[in-house]
Parts: C-alpha cells; structure tokens; sequence
C-alpha cells in the first residue's frame, strides 16, 4: 500500500500507527459545495483547502482527513446566496455538529493537534463553535492536551502577492467569491473544472451596509459570482498556491509547539 498522506488511502494498522502517540497532526480540510458562476465547478471550497492540505501535509509530515464537503448557508453579500440553484448549505448547528464529532472522533484515536483548513468564507464561527464544543467536552473526559489551528487558507495571501495579482486594486475577500483568487487558483490545479469562455465580465457587487432576509435576489449579480474573474489566470493560480502553501506550512511547523 502506498504511503499517502491521505487518511482515507491508509489501512487502519498504518493510521493507527501514524497517530496513536498524538505526534502526527492532522489537517482537516473544510469548504461547501456552492455555486461559482457558468464558468466554474460548484466544488472549488473544497477542492482547494485540500489540495494545499495535502501539500503542507507532505513538507511537514502531517495527515490529511477526508474533506467535510457541505458547509454553512451561502451568504449573498460573500457567496451569491442559498437561494442559488446548485448550492447546497448544512444549518449552522449541523455544522457545528458534524465539526465537534470528528473532532471528538480524532481525539479517540490518539490525535492531539488538528488544523482546520478553511475554504469557505461563511464557516468560520461555526468551525470556532464546534472546534470550542469538542474541547469542552473532552476536558470532561480527561483530555486536556487537545488543541486545535482553525485557518482560511486565503489569509496566508501576503500584501505583496496581493499587489502583483490586483494592480488595479484589491475589492476584499468577501467580493473574491467565484473572481480572481478561486478560478486562478482552479486553473493551476484543475483547468479542465473551468471553461474561461463562460466568465460573466461583471464589476465587483456592491452591498448596502446590511444583509436582508429572505435574500433580495436582484443584489445577486446574474453570472452568481461577486466579481469578474477575467483577469484570472494559472499563473495567478500558481503563485496563490505557493504563497498559501509556504505560509502554511511554515506556521503550522510552530504552531502546536508549547508557548
Ligand atoms: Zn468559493
Ligand atoms: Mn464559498
């Protein structure tokens, strides 16, 4: 059997044998699957937190977890909107649920230091949620030595490679929804998921400084992305992945040192 770093892709023998002491940490790739405009697949917040997983996880010895594949409700200021065919949302108890248990699940096995890798704008407090529930509750049982990294991968894109892939201006993360980072960043990794043919060229959506429930559908920009990913590119896509990986991994061989 091969030595992948992909637990899925292990016998149980060789995970039990990677992660009973609680050296081996484990990152645990979260995304959703949701609507990226005609001209990408809907699957891009997972595909992406888990292809850079797997790379950190081969620079510094670490295991990869299946992805949790469906995340928290799309919002239409940061993803379009639930209301957009194709995406598919869990409550947010559901999440924090689904979060807590695998957590909880790792820690059975030996685990001690996990990293959530986020890739899905509207996760994150559900992902702190779950992460603070788990330890809770295995402080009841007796662990106490069990920490947790939660991150969102587009954080570790530095103000320099920020500059040199927007040099008309940066429109923020929340906006980047189906634009420039994601379809270049799907373009290096899985071009045959994008058709550039079909981008909407679109400026970027601008919001009231409020959310509106049930969602006003004409906010919604009709390609479904928030900005235009024209200027997209592989080569956009590749220094994106370098400076996320690489930051990654520096960080991560660190983090779970003691204080
Ligand atoms: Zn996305
Ligand atoms: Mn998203």
């Amino acid at each position: 059997m091969s030595q992948s770093v992909m637990i899925g892709e292990l016998s149980w023998p060789e995970y039990d044998h990677l992660v009973r002491d609680g050296k081996t940490m484990v990152l645990l790739p979260i995304g959703a699957l949701e609507q990226h405009g005609h001209h990408m697949s809907m699957n891009p917040d997972v595909l992406l937190p888990t292809a850079m997983s797997e790379r950190v996880a081969r620079n510094i010895s670490a295991l990869v977890a299946p992805a949790i594949a469906y995340g928290y409700k799309s919002q239409q200021k940061s993803g379009g909107g639930n209301h957009m065919p194709g995406t598919t949302s869990m409550d947010g108890l559901t999440l924090t649920s689904t979060v807590k248990d695998v957590l909880k699940e790792f820690a059975r096995h030996g685990v001690r230091n996990v990293t959530m890798v986020n890739g899905h704008f509207e996760n994150s407090m559900f992902i702190s949620e779950g992460v603070d529930l788990a330890l809770r509750e295995l402080r009841w049982e007796g662990i106490l030595d069990f920490s947790v990294v939660a991150l969102s991968y587009w954080d570790f894109v530095t103000e320099e490679t920020i500059r040199s892939i927007y040099p008309d201006g940066f429109p923020g993360w929340a906006v980047e929804h189906g634009g420039v980072l994601e379809t270049s960043l799907m373009l290096h990794l899985y071009p045959h998921l994008v058709d550039m043919s079909k981008v909407v060229d679109h400026p970027p959506a601008s919001f009231p400084p409020y959310d509106f429930f049930p969602v006003k559908p004409s906010w919604t920009p009709h390609s479904g992305c928030l900005s235009s990913a024209k200027p997209a590119s592989a080569s956009k896509g590749k220094l994106l992945f370098d400076v996320c990986v690489e930051g990654m991994s520096r960080e991560l061989a660190t983090a779970f040192l003691p204080a």
